[in-house]
């Protein structure tokens, strides 16, 4: 089977029935893992559809796998595919060390302009958690992807670099710097920002949610975190006026708050804050707009409370380009050995089938993991927090998930 091309047309995927979807398998634990997933994907959408629809796999190459192959790490023609494609989906890369060469997971964001990290996180019965309520956890976190710390402009404490940046700021802007500090560079722009959370609060009205929090620490960094308060504030206002209030406003309409009228309310939060209200008070909130850092730090500590990074799943997504991924790194002590967990691949694919308009199947693939978790048949990390577990292998778990996949009548 050939497929063919997912399309964007409006702002909107046209996808046809048999869309072609390139697939990077990833590093050490990768291919156990893609492995696992894909035979999930396939089952999902063939008993959900019976035959109608069907994904046409594409094999592109990044990381080791390309290295070997090609003398690349990150080959054009993976580059190219995924934007002639537009849907993509990967395992977890190795960041080659030294040499001068960045991550490739950066690179790939940068080069395709996946401004948008974003990362559901929600329960699913049965996983164990620390936290007594983990229920009322439903997050999805839209996390800045290009600037901010992570723009990698960096000067090493002692480089003629560092000294000639301090001199200058010193000099122009009397700056208080230290001599022989390290300095780094926070660039963060309207553009970026703006159209982040756009897309956080297009997210919000697509899918029926009730508010979108703006995570920053402006108290402390007035011009770059305040700014992106101030900037989401604004694009709500210029582009989504009659769909959004503020969480002021909402107040002064509903002093005994309450439903509302439907509105998607925007607030914001100072970072630190947000850590305890998502630990103390997550239902709450529904969708969270942020920063790079905070965004970066808030994901992991969310993913915590639902299951750990074997259960979280992830997408960087564009406008008409996204590339879905688990969001842990390769684990090489584990490659090859058919052990770790495939879930945030898998539910990385559910976020993915999502963003193609094929609910049914994600929702049938999330159904099947909670019944197999329900069982208590899982890997290695969820099986040592549970009592009574049966501990199985990667493609064990996978095929226990693909059973219990309801098929569609
Ligand atoms: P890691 O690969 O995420 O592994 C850290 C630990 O997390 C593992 O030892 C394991 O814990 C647990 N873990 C990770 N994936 C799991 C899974 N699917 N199921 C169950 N447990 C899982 O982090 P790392 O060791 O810091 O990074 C290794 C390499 O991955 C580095 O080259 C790094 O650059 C790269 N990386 C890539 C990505 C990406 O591609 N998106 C992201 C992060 C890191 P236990 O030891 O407790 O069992």
């Amino acid at each position: 089977m050939s497929g063919t091309h997912i399309e964007w047309k409006d702002d909107a995927y046209v996808v046809p029935n048999d869309p072609v979807i390139p697939f990077i398998e990833g590093d050490g634990i990768g291919p156990d893992i893609w492995r696992a997933a894909r035979h999930v994907f396939d089952q999902a959408v063939a008993r959900t559809y019976g035959g109608e629809r069907q994904i046409v796999w594409k094999e592109i190459l990044a990381g080791e796998k390309a290295q070997k192959q090609t003398g690349e790490w990150l080959p054009q023609a993976t580059l190219d595919a995924i934007r002639e494609y537009r849907v993509a989906i990967k395992g977890p890369l190795t960041t080659p060390v030294g040499g001068g060469i960045r991550s490739l997971n950066v690179s790939l964001r940068q080069l395709l302009d996946l401004y948008a990290c974003v990362r559901p996180v929600r329960w699913l019965k049965g996983v164990p958690s620390p936290v007594k309520n983990p229920n009322s956890m439903n997050v999805v976190i839209f996390r800045e992807n290009l600037e901010d710390v992570y723009a990698g402009i960096e000067y090493e404490a002692g480089s003629d670099a560092a000294d000639q940046v301090r001199r200058f700021l010193v000099d122009n802007f009397s700056a208080e710097i230290d001599e022989g500090s390290a300095i780094g560079i926070k660039p963060m722009s309207a553009r970026n920002s703006k159209r982040l959370v756009s897309k956080a609060i297009r997210f919000a009205l697509a899918r029926g949610r009730d508010s979108v929090t703006l995570v920053h620490k402006g108290n402390i960094m007035k011009f770059t975190e305040g700014a992106f308060r101030d900037w989401g504030y604004e694009v709500a206002k210029e582009r989504f006026g009659d769909k959004t209030i503020s969480e002021a406003d909402y107040w002064k309409d509903n002093p005994e708050g309450g439903a509302g009228d439907g509105r998607v309310i925007i607030k914001d939060r100072i970072a630190d804050s947000m850590f305890q209200q998502v630990l103390l008070r997550p239902a709450e909130y529904a969708i969270l707009a942020t920063p790079n850092l905070n965004g970066d730090y808030l994901s992991d500590a969310c993913a915590a409370q639902v299951g750990g990074l074997g259960m979280a799943p992830g997408g960087n997504i564009g406008d008409g380009v996204a590339l879905f991924e688990a969001t842990h790194g390769t684990a090489p002590k584990y490659a090859g050995q058919d052990k770790v967990n495939p879930s945030s691949l898998i539910l990385s694919g559910v976020m993915m089938l999502e963003e193609i308009g094929w609910d049914e199947a994600a929702a049938a693939i999330v159904s099947g993991l909670e019944r197999a978790i329900g069982d208590r048949t899982v890997t290695y990390d969820l099986a040592r927090q549970m009592h009574g577990a049966t501990e199985v292998k990667t493609s064990e778990f996978a095929a226990a998930v693909a059973q219990h996949i309801p098929t569609r009548q």
